[in-house]
């Protein structure tokens, strides 16, 4: 039998799921830490002390990511595992109702009776679970849970945006700290909306605009919080 025609053009779903969290990890690695740098040197911190509040922030935050990254996909993966279970004992205990489900839902997609009938029993004979997993449950290979990869991916993303702002405060002036950090982390902001936008196929100066406006105005908050801080400690 010939092999299947091999797919030409690539979709962005193939990369949305590492995208989506290398592009978020990374934009709250900039805008929280950029604000905590912000309202610490607001606070008139010296700049140790924003060093280490940068620092504490991005250790923190890349672990929280992480750590939330795992707990909502691991969970995910298990919701999945226990569909894929119940599935496999409805199949074993009842093949020729499970058949006729199958063939009502191809129906729904419309399908005559009569076809969508032969296509369940051809897909069923071929893998049966693989067919109800992915026309029945929606489980296909493509978005299969990893969320060792997903933490971890959140994880590096995060710490890599946060390091943006940290490494601005180390090299700009001290009287100039603060405004530095916050065109710094504009810019950097920008730049990821932009790619974010482009590779997922979505309007790029809206894309661009959005992050850039939630993260100026995190920024602007903290600094605020600071400065009230400072004059009061
Ligand atoms: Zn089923």
């Amino acid at each position: 039998m010939r092999p299947p025609a091999r797919h030409r053009e690539q979709h962005r779903t193939d990369r949305i799921g590492w995208l989506r969290a290398a592009v978020l990890g990374a934009n709250d690695g900039i805008v929280s830490t950029a604000s905590l740098v912000v309202g610490v040197a607001a606070a008139d911190g010296g700049r140790a002390a924003v060093l280490v509040a940068g620092t504490a922030g991005l250790v923190a935050g890349a672990m929280s990511m992480a750590a939330g990254e795992y707990v909502s996909v691991k969970s995910q993966a298990e919701t999945e595992a226990a569909d894929l279970a119940r599935e496999r004992a409805e199949l074993a205990a009842d093949p020729e109702a499970e058949r006729a489900e199958l063939a009502a839902i191809y129906e729904r997609r419309g399908l005559d009776p009569g076809l969508a009938r032969r296509v369940a029993e051809q897909l069923m004979a071929h893998d049966a679970l693989a067919a109800h997993a992915r026309d029945e449950l929606g489980i296909s290979e493509v978005v299969a849970a990893r969320p060792i990869q997903a933490a971890l991916a959140s994880a590096a993303s995060f710490a890599v945006g946060a390091v943006l702002p940290i490494v601005t405060a180390v090299l700009a002036p001290a009287a100039t700290l603060m405004p530095a950090v916050i065109a710094g982390s504009l810019v950097c902001l920008a730049v990821l909306g932009v790619l974010a936008a482009r590779t997922g196929g979505a309007p790029v100066a809206a894309g661009a605009l959005r992050v850039t406006f939630w993260g100026a105005l995190a920024m602007a908050v903290t600094a605020g919080v600071g400065r009230l801080f400072g004059a009061r400690v």
